[in-house]
């Protein structure tokens, strides 16, 4: 089969799905490879670079679609793109299929086979294809990076000849994939971390990685806050009341604040509220990694870097794996690769789109002019 990646067309988006690495990689699976002209770019990986990895350059983005079978992409296709989807063809990307009917409905018409990166269960044997654990890991390292260039001070205390500096407090609110990563990189740098998060489960991995985890004073304990199946659940209204006394009490003593609270299929939790920011000092930073589901902070605008009156900044950018486009697409094509390795079992090239496979029949949302979304619960846990 030819694996096909054409140029992100979704404005600002600089990562790439294949590289030329993942691309010497699925030739050893037998099939053969084909970029859009200018694909890599914006991500460091220039045409000459994929021609070296034994990579055809197509000069247009009809070109490609009309060469590729297998279309490997980043961002959910515009109608445009689905339009250049042909029957038998099959597109491999994040899709978002339960905010996407239409766009689904048009692969369907296509009779394009589709699967969608944000679909692989996150389940152990997956894991390797689990983009959205790939890139929540970027954005959690990458808002650390983000808060150190707003905050005007050290993360890290020092003792110098022109004075005793203090290091940096910084609170994780979550701690998920991107919460820990950003633990391990604010700890790395040299502050001193707090965490919190609704599932109690996680206080280990948080105190694991050098962060103090925040208790709250709550009867039931985080319980209550806590979980369905691994995933944070709404909390009752004492649960939160609690958590939200717990940040009031601790604001005024925070540089910087990481957010990455979320629940699935839900907008952000409210939890960094006005107040909270009015108590910071002046300098501060708030990172909210759930602006794009609505911010957990109050103030946050989605793409933006905002100021309060009281000196207080929030960035609410959305884009943290695209501007580490080279790192994002390294671990992303990875995760693609690796799906087109269980999608090709011989090694020869053939693909073998087998239903019965629980990884393969969650990702797969459209299938031979069939819409195949929402998949069956797991057989496996
Ligand atoms: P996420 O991005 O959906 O949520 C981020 C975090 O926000 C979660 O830890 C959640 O508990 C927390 N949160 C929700 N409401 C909150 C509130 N009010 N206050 C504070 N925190 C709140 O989460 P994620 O990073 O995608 O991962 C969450 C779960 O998925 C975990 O159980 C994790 O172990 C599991 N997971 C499993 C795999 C795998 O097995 N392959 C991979 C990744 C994640």
């Amino acid at each position: 089969m030819k694996i096909g990646t054409p140029r992100e067309v979704f404005e600002g988006e600089a990562r790439v799905a294949m590289t030329p690495d993942s691309a010497l990689q699925l030739q050893k699976l037998g099939h053969a490879c084909i970029i859009e002209t200018g694909a890599g770019d914006k991500a460091g990986f220039s045409d000459a670079a994929y021609k070296e990895a034994g990579v055809e350059v197509a000069e247009s983005r009809e070109a490609l679609y009309a060469a590729a079978d297998v279309i490997a992409k980043v961002r959910a296709p515009s109608d445009e793109e689905a339009k250049l989807l042909r029957k038998d063809q099959t597109l491999i990307s994040f899709f978002n299929p339960a905010g996407n009917g239409e766009l689904l409905e048009l692969c369907k018409e296509q009779g394009a086979t589709v699967l969608a990166m944000e679909m692989i269960p996150r389940i152990s044997r997956a894991q390797k294809m689990d983009a959205l654990s790939s890139m929540a890991n970027i954005a959690g390292y990458r808002a650390v990076i983000e808060a150190g260039n707003n905050y005007g001070r050290f993360f890290t205390g020092q003792i110098t000849a022109a004075g005793k500096v203090p290091p940096a407090k910084v609170l994780i609110v979550g701690a998920g994939v991107a919460g820990l990563a950003a633990i391990g990189t604010a700890t790395s740098l040299g502050a001193i971390t707090y965490a919190f998060d609704v599932r109690p489960e996680v206080a280990e991995q948080v105190e694991s990685m050098g962060a103090e985890f925040v208790y709250l004073d709550f009867e039931e304990e985080q319980a209550d806050g806590a979980s369905s199946g691994g995933y944070a659940s709404v909390s009752s209204p004492e649960f939160r009341e609690a958590q939200l006394a717990k940040f009031r009490e601790i604001a005024p003593q925070m540089d910087i604040v990481i957010t990455t609270a979320l629940i699935p299929n839900r907008p952000a939790p409210k939890l960094w509220l006005e107040d909270m920011i009015a108590s910071m000092k002046p300098g501060s930073v708030i990172v909210d990694l759930a602006a794009e589901r609505g911010g957990n902070a109050e103030g946050t605008v989605p793409d933006e870097r905002v100021v309060t009156d009281n000196g207080v900044i929030i960035i609410g950018y959305t884009d943290f794996p695209s501007r580490m486009a080279a790192q994002a697409s390294s671990l992303y094509s990875t995760n693609v690769r690796h799906l087109l390795a269980d999608l090709t079992p011989e090694k020869d090239g053939v693909i073998n789109h087998n239903m019965e496979d629980d990884v393969i029949r969650s990702a797969t949302v459209t299938r031979e002019g069939e819409i195949t979304f929402p998949p069956p619960p797991l057989k496996v846990a």
